[in-house]
């Protein structure tokens, strides 16, 4: 995906992959060769008719570029669809429907969002994969996906997994994502009951994960606080940081739908 200054990649060491649309291998602890700039052939190509997953910690990001609730901007910027969870919605960034459907924040001089781009814009072309199991750390793999029209991997530049993900500034992201992926991966069954992806615990697991306006005004305006034990410590960085507000909403999930996590329920504490 691209930015005005971005520089991203090819493989080099690692065997070259077969040519063809999205072909994607693991990176390993290989390398590859990448840049991206409007130097390129391909300049801003990729912006146009993505099919693109956006992650919970990029709506906050997203949503304060623009300076939009996390309301409107899911209102006017994405749509859900049901893709790989099958009990919860995925949240997909909308294409304007300009010809060539470019991204709605594709500008002339690249992308209007760039300090603020989503993971996946951010990542390309890593496609990195979280996974683990109960409490212990995340794993993550990062596969390199290789498209046809994407000439960045033509460039010289060589990179590591690890330089490419500092270079695009991914630390912040992946520590979120990492937490919302076993979240994730346990909306891979149905934890809601019969009414399933209709019914108002998905509402408001989906409002806890996405809308953090909304959650807010839930935390802070309802008996939230006399139900659940926030210390107070945690309470003051929730009011400072929209990241800690989601960290929350994680936990709360966790305890409501699996009765599991740190956060405990005040008759519990
Ligand atoms: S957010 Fe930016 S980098 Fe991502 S598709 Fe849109 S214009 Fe391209
Ligand atoms: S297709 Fe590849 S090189 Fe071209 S703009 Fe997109 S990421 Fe950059």
């Amino acid at each position: 995906m691209s930015g005005s200054d971005r520089e991203t990649g090819q493989m080099e060491e690692m065997q070259d992959p077969p040519e063809g649309e999205g072909r994607r291998m693991l990176l390993g602890d290989g390398t590859f060769r990448f840049a991206c700039h409007p130097g390129v052939a391909c300049f801003t190509r990729c912006c146009h008719d993505a099919d693109m997953y956006l992650y919970p910690y990029d709506i906050i990001r997203l949503k304060n570029n623009l300076g939009m609730t996390s309301e409107a901007f899911l209102m006017n910027h994405t749509t859900t669809a049901l893709r790989d969870m099958p009990y919860f919605p995925n949240v997909m960034l909308n294409m304007s429907d300009r010809p060539g459907k470019p991204c709605a924040f594709l500008s002339a001089a690249g992308c209007a969002v760039y300090e603020d781009r989503p993971y996946a814009c951010r990542a390309y072309p890593l496609e990195p994969a979280m996974s683990g199991e109960g409490e212990g750390p995340m794993r993550m793999d990062c596969f390199l996906v290789r498209h046809s029209h994407c000439r960045g991997h033509d460039e010289e530049r060589s990179w590591t997994g690890r330089d490419w993900m500092a270079d695009q500034q991914m630390e912040a992201y992946n520590d979120v994502n990492g937490r919302w992926a076993r979240i994730a991966g346990r909306f891979r069954s149905n934890p809601f009951g019969p009414a399933g992806v209709d019914s108002p615990a998905m509402k408001m697991a989906f409002m806890a994960s996405y809308n953090m306006d909304t959650f807010r005004r839930f935390v802070f305006d309802s008996s939230f606080l006399s139900r659940y034990d926030v210390p107070p410590e945690r309470l003051d960085a929730i009011r400072n940081s929209e990241t800690e507000l989601l960290l929350l909403g994680f936990d709360w999930i966790f305890r409501f739908l699996f009765g599991e996590g740190p956060l405990r329920a005040r008759c519990d504490a």
